[in-house]
């Protein structure tokens, strides 16, 4: 699963929704960290993307209270060491204009990270250096794919073994050069894995923003639609994306 913010907008969830939606998934689903191990029925794995300040703020305390792991993808030139701002400023912010307003601390601090890394139920995993598309030409993939990861890795004195691609962009040389530093790497896709090599060497996830019901998204019709997706997509390769 892929979600962003809590909120209302097209890239949330409201939070009333999502902590039954988080419950469902508890009573439903085993969540896990990502794993070349044979999996459990009903496995899950939930991916938050990018590193908002609610997520420490509201998602945090309920993956807590309903037992549940969960993947949060940083990108490092956004996240401040520690910050003095209120909380409600911190939340402050149009989704388009959060990475202009990084020094609000908008994205969960380093102190915050490591709380939660330590927890044991938060992994963090690199989502690049800035959030820059990888396919543009001026992109230096030294610095959004290892500077990104070694700056997490030595911030934060943990292992980090995967990467959300910017904007669900990459292409052949991207994905191999990804592959030379992380062992699992992830797009949005609406697809289901079978386990963590995911489709084409790159694992697909169903996006969970904006859920209108705490279940609806695992409906048989919706379950339908993302097999036959990774039905397609493992015949016809990377190459539509
Ligand atoms: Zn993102």
């Amino acid at each position: 699963m892929m979600y962003h913010h809590v909120g209302s907008d097209r890239c949330s969830n409201e939070l009333n929704i999502f902590e039954q939606h988080l419950e469902y998934i508890s009573k439903n689903f085993t969540t896990l960290f990502p794993t070349f191990e044979k999996l459990p029925k009903k496995a899950i794995c939930l991916v938050f993307d990018d590193g908002y300040f609610d997520f420490y703020k509201f998602i945090y305390p309920l993956l807590k209270k309903y037992n549940l792991k969960a993947l949060l993808a940083v990108t490092p030139k956004y996240i401040l060491d520690d910050t003095a701002k209120d909380d409600a400023s911190r939340l402050n912010y149009e989704h388009n204009d959060l990475f202009k307003k990084y020094k609000n601390a908008t994205f969960c601090t380093y102190k915050e990270l490591k709380e939660m890394s330590n927890s044991g139920i938060v992994q963090i995993i690199s989502h690049s250096y800035s959030h820059k598309n990888l396919l543009e030409d001026d992109t230096s993939l030294t610095q959004e794919l290892l500077k990104s990861k070694e700056m997490i890795e030595q911030k934060l004195n943990t292992k980090v073994e995967g990467f959300v691609y910017p904007f669900g962009k990459y292409n052949q040389k991207v994905l191999d050069e990804t592959m030379k530093h992380y062992k699992y790497s992830f797009r949005i896709g609406n697809g289901v894995n079978k386990d963590f090599r995911g489709i084409n060497g790159v694992i697909y996830r169903i996006d969970g923003d904006f859920l209108q019901s705490p279940n609806e998204i695992f409906s048989f019709k919706n379950m339908l639609r993302f097999k036959f997706k990774t039905f397609i997509k493992s015949l016809v390769g990377n190459r539509w994306v």
